[in-house]
């Protein structure tokens, strides 16, 4: 969400005059996109920002620092006092505002704007990118969040949850297909609570999949609260809808969901697996789990890693707790579970999620899959990499396909993380599936 916000902001300077620099050392303005969702992300931003203020200081005394995004709002004035780093503090919601701030600075003030929005979507701002190779691209649906889990800090940083209007969505597809894009992700907080005029996501996802047969969609993240069967049918009939659902469990233990305000249970989350693999054969899967959360045990740990034993989870994104100001966690709870128990939980965590995506992995070699490449590997340049539609990491040991090329392969040999593949055939979407149909 972030790297789609930073192409919005992109946007809007090319419209002020302004155009890329090469680096860090040829600027003039330095805008640093901030997350504030763990303490070690915003460390990192205070560290960038240090170097960023020895540029200003050795090389060009005119520079102008700003933070944008949820630090920015989290931290507010306060920034522009702390160790003087930077000139202007910009929330999510005021990037409109960024070209009046600017004005600002450069007639010598510092500059302000943390206001959130009941409604900013920036919906007519066509996001310039910088991502995705000109082969996938984020469409971000929604903003901020109503859910109040107790650990997190989006709702405070991000504002209220608003749906951006169906057709402004629509419309950026369609220019994504008309440029040749071939992977869109639709991004929100809790995706199925899009509602905008009565169209859900669900919907939004079906008419989003016709624009274009040869585009594939993805979609983050949804809440297990309230997962419909609709938008399962649509992943299962939409051959362009992948066959992949990120969806958060946090935790394996009733007591730790309670406390984390997160409303179902472990039975009920399990329950929405099952039905999610009855209904989209071939579905693969990722999650979200914290370790460590306020007054975890042993045993409610030990609930968390039979979970995912019992899951296999094909990706896992996985996180130690880190208390955020203002949440209700930070409030209420005591950060209680030592932080060298918090490490060797997360450390237990990855070890059963890396035995279950070997296995599932493992089952993977022979058959074959539909990758679309994205560029080269990360070892080699002889080497091309690509995702399945169920997005595991394909390497393939030849060159000769380009970037957005779907090709199909037959998967050779798997790690927990990666599968490799021989190429079959340079080929469409809709070939590889009524190919499929037919086998
Ligand atoms: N809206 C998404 C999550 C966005 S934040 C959802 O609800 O699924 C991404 C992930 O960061 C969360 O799923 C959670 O696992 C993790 N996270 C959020 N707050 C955290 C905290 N205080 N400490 C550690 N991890 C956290
Ligand atoms: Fe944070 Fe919960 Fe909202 Fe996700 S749903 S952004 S975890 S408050």
């Amino acid at each position: 969400m972030n790297f789609n916000d930073s192409e919005i902001v992109n946007s809007i300077m090319l419209d002020r005059g302004h155009s890329p620099a090469e680096t860090p050392e040829n600027a003039d303005i330095i805008f640093v996109n901030t997350c504030s969702i763990r303490d070690n992300a915003e460390q990192r931003v205070w560290a960038r920002l240090k170097y960023f203020n020895s540029i200003k200081k050795n090389q060009n005394d005119d520079l102008i620092v700003g933070m944008l995004g949820c630090m920015a709002e989290r931290l507010k004035e306060e920034v522009l006092e702390r160790e003087k780093l930077v000139d202007m503090v910009v929330g999510p919601d005021a990037y409109r505002d960024i070209p009046g701030l600017l004005d600002e600075v450069e007639s010598g003030q510092k500059a302000v704007n943390v206001i959130l929005s009941l409604e900013e979507t920036y919906a007519d701002i066509s996001p310039v990118r910088t991502t995705g190779n000109g082969v996938s691209a984020f469409v971000t649906i929604m903003r901020g969040c109503d859910n109040m889990c107790a650990f997190c800090v989006v709702p405070f940083t991000r504002g209220r949850e608003r749906s951006r209007p169906k057709e402004s969505i629509l419309n950026e597809i369609r220019d994504l297909s008309e440029k040749g894009y071939k992977e869109v992700t639709l991004l929100g907080q809790n995706v199925n609570s899009y509602n905008f005029e009565g169209t859900t996501f669900a919907n939004l996802m079906y008419e989003a999949s016709q624009i274009n047969p040869e585009i594939r969609f993805r979609f983050s993240s949804p809440h297990p609260k309230d997962f419909p069967d609709e938008l399962l049918h649509v992943i299962a009939d939409q051959p362009n809808v992948c066959n992949y659902i990120h969806i958060p469990a946090q935790s394996g233990n009733n007591e730790v969901l309670k406390r984390m305000r997160r409303p179902y249970t472990r039975e009920q989350y399990l329950k929405l697996i099952e039905k999610m693999r009855t209904i989209i054969p071939g579905l693969s899967l990722s999650t979200d789990i914290i370790t460590g959360f306020c007054g975890e045990t042993e045993e409610q740990h030990k609930d968390t890693v039979d979970l995912m034993g019992h899951v296999q989870f094909d990706l896992a994104y996985l996180f130690a707790y880190s208390e955020r100001g203002r949440t209700l966690a930070e409030r209420k709870f005591e950060d209680d579970v030592p932080e060298d128990v918090k490490k060797r939980r997360l450390s237990e965590i990855i070890t059963t999620h890396r035995t279950g995506a070997k296995i599932s992995n493992d089952a993977e070699v022979g058959k074959r899959h539909l990758i679309l490449v994205e560029g080269p590997s990360k070892r080699s340049d002889k080497q091309l990499c690509g995702r399945t539609d169920t997005n595991k990491m394909v390497i393939i040991d030849t060159d000769k396909f380009d970037a957005g090329d779907y090709v199909e392969v037959e998967i050779t040999s798997a790690t927990s993380a990666t599968l490799k593949a021989d190429a079959i055939r340079k080929t469409t979407l809709q070939e590889f599936f009524k190919n499929l149909a037919v086998a």
